[in-house]
């Protein structure tokens, strides 16, 4: 026999109507340019479930379905001449033994694809499998099938699949799904090049599509492989079919006949790439399919994380297995059978659905405290990340204040000088981030040119934020005009979602009558630890200093500046658009422009007046915290920083050491919205930042 022959079945939706029939005929033309081909078909569609009911209803049904394919086949003469032939067909049929009609499903169908090649003018010949296939006896179904091909001279045999003749030489079926099975029988015997199963899916899936829809094709398989899942519940193939190739050494190609040129398995010799091959089931038990890594055949525990993912993902889905046991190198799971598709898709889900993920670029700026414990988190979360947010957050480039590198790989070193910005800039790599972590005056200058690149930004750097109110507008709309992020959540409160509360409430159109932020870890602090009699408050600010609790210049911080960019961020993030000039602010002490040194004896001096307020409040029994507020007046907002004595039932009354609190009233809800909690860190700015870059 010689090696170019190709063997391709097609199953009953691929020949369902006389539309599908003429594609199987394209793609069996097609093929036989190539060489000869053995065409195996099932009956169409539904047909031998009504052969089996065998009513009249049914069969009448049958006929009409035959006899509009003729018609819509064939013309003229052909059309006259095999209507006739399938006419006789439905007569032989009525007339035959009950367990014969079955039968004459497979034959209607090859009768008419063969006519059809034949009126085409393609030699073409019908076999009549019920002479060549002998049920179990393979030896003699191959001797049978050579002696019929051998001499003859056709381009394309057409042979039904399914019938045979059993032992006894009555005529017989190879059992429901069997035409795989016919197929095989003749690839084996002719020894041919390629055997074809063509279906309406493409290929072996990771899953049955219609069940779980996230199935997907497996590329390549062993028939070890096919065969487990074909045995366990697995339609696209019938089991049978796959010792007689094995033995031949023929690769099996499962082939969708509705998009030929697609996506396609191949069943063959090689080892699986996987140790998971799908999902499948029967009878209230789901397998998942597994296959042995190379040298590990003969082992037979089944690992118990591989049970514990099965039950972890059952678990997630809210089903009791009610029994998990290691079959070989597959694992059989038998749930109730009303769950039985939710536990498919959940376990499909954990063993083949890899989330897609999203790699995310960033070029951080800045090497202090909060840089270095963002690179640490990001390191350490990086598993955890990927798995809760598909999403790949690598680093690709780095810099202080002098020296950059940029590792598209992800390994940059500080080794460039020059402009790091204009660098990024030319490397434009697509999804990336520029995080800005520096306290730098002027970086922001530069974000435009980033966000036009299309290049988002989060920044924990309030410098850049609380800039003059244009500056601040044109950034903004840089950003969604080049639909890239723009993130600034960690410049006030650290890891608090203050802003992104205050967002949340403009945009759904909430009027914000009032906001009341504590946002001073320093303040907060000092003011908390300052007693009338006990340390004085420039000594405490001096401790604060050397904690690293103030900003470098501790001024900033008592002078109400640093609490004057937080307010202009909240306000504005309400939609307010607040100026520096239009903040009221009361310092504790004015900024100085003199030394450091300077600054702490200006403090002292105010010690008496300080401690005598303290004592004041005290008496009163209130507590003395520094407030930035924001206040809807008649004549518009009003916006002033100072310190302010609240009376115990005042949410800021209960602040402790560095927390944060912003209390916010709007016209929606009759009680203020307070998020309070701790307002500073590196770990928290650096998990504030972490956040912003996962938006
Ligand atoms: N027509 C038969 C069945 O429905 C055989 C086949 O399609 O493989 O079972
Ligand atoms: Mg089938």
């Amino acid at each position: 026999m010689q090696r170019m022959v190709s063997v391709l079945k097609f199953g009953g939706s691929s020949v369902a109507s006389a539309t599908n029939m003429s594609r199987v005929l394209d793609i069996v033309e097609k093929e036989a340019a190539k060489g000869k081909v053995v065409l195996v078909s099932s009956a169409i569609s539904g047909c031998t479930d009504a052969l089996l009911k065998g009513d009249e209803k049914s069969l009448a049904d049958m006929e009409i379905r035959h006899r509009d394919i003729v018609t819509r086949l064939f013309t003229g003469a052909d059309r006259k001449q095999v209507q006739q032939r399938v006419d006789e067909l439905f007569g032989q049929l009525r007339q035959a033994p009950r367990e014969e009609q079955v039968t004459y499903g497979e034959i209607l169908s090859t009768t008419l694809l063969c006519a059809k090649l034949q009126a085409e003018g393609i030699p073409a010949l019908w076999l009549d499998s019920r002479e060549l296939v002998v049920k179990s006896d393979e030896p003699e179904t191959f001797r049978r099938i050579r002696q019929a091909i051998e001499g003859t001279e056709a381009r394309i045999y057409v042979a039904p699949g399914f019938i045979c003749r059993n032992q006894e030489g009555k005529i017989d079926t190879l059992g429901r799904g069997g035409s795989d099975y016919s197929a095989a029988l003749f690839a084996a015997a002719i020894g041919a090049g390629s055997l074809q199963i063509w279906t309406d899916v493409p290929g072996f899936m990771t899953a049955n599509p219609k069940q779980v829809p996230a199935a997907r094709t497996i590329p390549r398989m062993s028939y070890a492989a096919a065969l487990d899942m074909a045995s366990h519940g697995a339609k696209v193939l019938y089991a049978p079919t796959v010792a007689p190739a094995m033995a031949a050494g023929i690769d099996i190609e499962i082939r969708n006949t509705f998009a030929p040129e697609g996506k396609y398995t191949v069943i063959g010799a090689e080892k699986d790439p996987a140790r998971w091959i799908g999902v499948t089931s029967e009878g209230g038990h789901v397998r998942i399919v597994g296959t042995r890594p190379a040298g590990e055949e003969g082992l037979s525990a089944m690992p118990d994380s591989d049970r514990a993912s099965a039950m972890k993902a059952l678990t997630e889905a809210g089903i009791a297995a009610l029994s998990i046991r290691a079959d070989g190198a597959s694992l059989d799971i038998q749930v109730r059978e009303p769950v039985l598709e939710q536990a498919l898709r959940a376990l499909h889900r954990a063993f083949f659905q890899e989330l897609p993920v999203e790699e995310i670029k960033l070029f951080i700026a800045g090497d202090g405290a909060v840089a270095q414990a963002l690179l640490g988190m990001l390191q350490q979360t990086a598993d955890t990340v990927k798995e809760r947010t598909g999403k790949l957050l690598r680093v690709v480039g780095r810099a202080n204040s002098r020296r950059w590198g940029i590792d598209l790989g992800g390994r940059p070193q500080l080794t460039q000088d020059g402009d790091y910005i204009a660098a990024i800039l030319q490397s434009a790599p697509k999804a990336s981030l520029f995080v800005d972590v520096t306290d730098s005056e002027t970086l922001y200058k530069r974000y435009g040119e980033l966000l036009e690149a299309g290049i988002g930004i989060v920044s924990s750097n309030r410098r850049s934020i609380a800039v003059p109110y244009p500056e601040y507008a044109a950034m903004q709309a840089a950003a969604r005009e080049n639909g890239v992020p723009f993130r600034y959540e960690t410049t006030v409160g650290a890891a608090l979602p203050m802003l992104e509360s205050i967002a949340r409430g403009a945009n759904s159109c909430d009027e914000i009558l009032s906001i009341e932020a504590v946002v001073s870890c320093t303040l907060n602090q000092i003011l908390g630890d300052y007693r009338p009699g006990g340390e004085s408050f420039a000594s405490l600010v001096r401790k604060a200093q050397a904690a690293g609790l103030t900003e470098s210049d501790p001024r900033l911080d008592l002078s109400g500046r640093d609490a004057l960019r937080k307010l202009l961020i909240l306000a504005r993030e309400a939609g307010v658009q607040l100026e520096e000039s239009d903040v009221e602010i009361t310092p504790v002490v004015p900024l100085t422009s003199g030394s450091v040194e300077e600054f702490y004896s200006a403090l002292e001096a105010q010690e008496e007046s300080l401690s005598r307020a303290a004592h004041e409040a005290e008496r009163q029994g209130f507590r003395r915290r520094f407030v930035a507020s924001l206040e809807k007046t008649a004549e518009g907002y009003r916006a002033g920083i100072g310190i302010r004595n609240v009376p115990p039932v005042h949410p800021a009354y209960h602040l402790r050491g560095t927390e944060n609190a912003i209390i916010v009233r709007s016209a929606f809800h009759p009680y203020p919205l307070v998020i309070q909690g701790p307002g500073e860190g590196a770990r928290e700015a650096a998990s504030s930042i972490l956040n912003d870059l996962l938006r």
